[in-house]
């Protein structure tokens, strides 16, 4: 065995085995002592769940797992190499100051269990993100409990369910519209409601007379993800919040977006009930392979009694935890949710303060204004209009030289880049959806522009790319269609 690569023979860029092919009999990774305690048997006890055969598992020494995994991550393209313009994601720069601070021994060494004595600074740390994002969304209670994005929709839909009901009243409806993200629908499903989607206009924006023809009594909440999946910021959503206040239907803000609007403007001026934070991509906290999420929600008065427990709350500068709301929905997650993402957006939000967060936004719109307006005479803009912090284009410029969405956003793997959201938004027909961020330096931008020009203008899209990634293009389909769910080592 030899680490050549196979197909060039070059001995820089490494070949990677699976690890059961490395597997070599005998081989461990943690030793155990020596048995000191009586023997149990555990056939007798277990008898009946035992299985026939020993499992068979690769056979390795620790650093030869360690090495592969190292190796393996060298493959990975990651926001710290270069732009990654995923629209709807926010890839963006996460800032070392944050990673200094979380990582402190006064922060990760601290246990959830450590008396409330012993952790006021980290209590206070979690009452501040919580004032800090009501600022931020200009919404009276915000829980900081939801672990990701879609889990803070499905906390806020268990909100409004819980609302209804102690009102008496089952509604079994939830109005989305196709310009919402795909989660939208899902987090209502799984909440048990019947979904129905509103079409969004020419123009982009979702229309008073959409919602009105389909807003009956059943209806619980509208969910709409603003600024939308096309880059535009709902611009009736003050009388859409109006026409569902007054059928006591509640209006659901997909907030994932809100890199676009820090300090620009605030859900609760124009009439939302629940909105949940996206912090691992607003925030800067690492997200993708490089962190777990957290999805914090922002609620009106309406929604403040049924909240998850337990609550952080300040009195005399003492932080305590409040367990008792009779009318909570409960936990939906261990402990507080995940806090060393809370540690990072807080430092964040904290070294920006509120003039450097509304900046944020507006360099966020500037440099994808900034790829539009270079763009534009080559790549399709579908639904053009006041982009904010993401563009969708399309492919229909290249239909006669072959140019598709799925072959420029492969061709761009080979210049080294991220390439865009690919098909989605589902309302655009083969759709690029760029969203650039904010931390993105002009440079390249620049780049990242010259390389779809040079791609779309080269002679032949019949190459098939990547050619320099190290895995050729993937046959999608055969991928998801024959998946490899067993393996059968050498000597059986
Ligand atoms: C990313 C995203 C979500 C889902 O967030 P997760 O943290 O991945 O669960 C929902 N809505 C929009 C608009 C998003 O961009």
């Amino acid at each position: 065995m030899n680490y050549l690569n196979k197909k060039t023979g070059q001995n820089i860029v490494l070949e990677e085995e699976l690890l059961f092919d490395r597997s070599h009999k005998g081989g461990y990774g943690i030793g155990l002592p020596k048995l000191d305690v009586p023997e149990v048997n555990y056939k007798k006890l277990y008898n009946k769940n035992l299985r026939k055969n020993k499992a068979r598992l690769p056979e390795l020494s620790e650093p030869e797992v360690v090495r592969h995994f190292t190796r393996l991550s060298t493959w990975n393209y990651a926001i710290d190499l270069g732009i990654y313009p995923l629209g709807s994601c926010t890839m963006k720069h996460n800032p070392r100051l944050n990673e200094e601070i979380a990582r402190s021994s006064e922060i990760c060494e601290a246990h959830p269990y450590d008396p409330i004595e012993w952790t006021q600074g980290h209590l206070q740390i979690m009452y501040e993100l919580q004032e800090d994002l009501k600022k931020v969304t200009g919404m009276p209670a915000v829980s900081l409990q939801p672990s990701a994005g879609a889990q803070g929709e499905f906390t806020g839909l268990l909100l409004i369910s819980a609302y209804h009901r102690n009102k008496g009243k089952i509604k079994k409806t939830i109005i989305t519209a196709d310009t919402s993200h795909g989660t939208n629908p899902a987090s209502a499903a799984l909440a048990g409601y019947n979904i129905v989607q509103v079409q969004t206009g020419e123009d982009g924006y979702v229309t008073l007379d959409s919602v009105k023809d389909v807003l009956t009594d059943d209806v619980a909440a509208m969910m709409l993800t603003n600024p939308n999946t096309l880059g535009f910021f709902e611009k009736n959503i003050e009388q859409i919040a109006k026409l569902l206040h007054e059928k006591d239907a509640l209006l659901y803000i997909d907030g994932a977006n809100m890199n676009a609007v820090l300090g620009l403007s605030r859900p609760g001026d124009y009439g939302a009930d629940v909105i949940q934070f996206n912090l691992h991509k607003t925030f800067t906290t690492p997200h993708g392979g490089g962190g777990p999420g957290s999805g914090p929600i922002a609620v009106s008065e309406k929604l403040i009694p049924y909240l998850p427990i337990p609550r952080v709350e300040e009195k005399n500068g003492n932080y305590h935890l409040n367990y008792s709301f009779s009318k909570s929905i409960g936990r939906v997650k261990s402990f507080y949710g995940n806090y060393g993402m809370f540690i990072r957006a807080w430092c964040y939000i904290k070294a920006l303060g509120g003039e450097g967060l509304r900046k944020v936004s507006e360099n966020a719109i500037l440099n994808a204004n900034y790829i539009k307006s270079q763009l534009k005479d080559v790549l399709h803009i579908p639904v053009d209009g006041n982009h904010l912090h993401e563009v969708v284009f399309n492919d229909k410029n290249q239909k006669e030289s072959g140019w598709d969405t799925s072959k420029i956003a492969k061709a761009l793997i080979d210049y080294g880049m991220h390439p865009p959201t690919v098909y989605f938004p589902l309302c655009v027909k083969n759709a690029l959806m760029v969203e650039p961020t904010e931390t993105e330096s002009k440079d390249e931008l620049d780049r990242f522009i010259l390389s779809i020009k040079e791609i779309v203008t080269s002679k032949d899209s019949s190459v098939v790319h990547p050619k320099r990634a190290f895995r050729e293009k993937i046959d999608e389909v055969k991928a998801a269609r024959e998946l490899k769910l067993t393996y059968k080592f050498k000597d059986e």
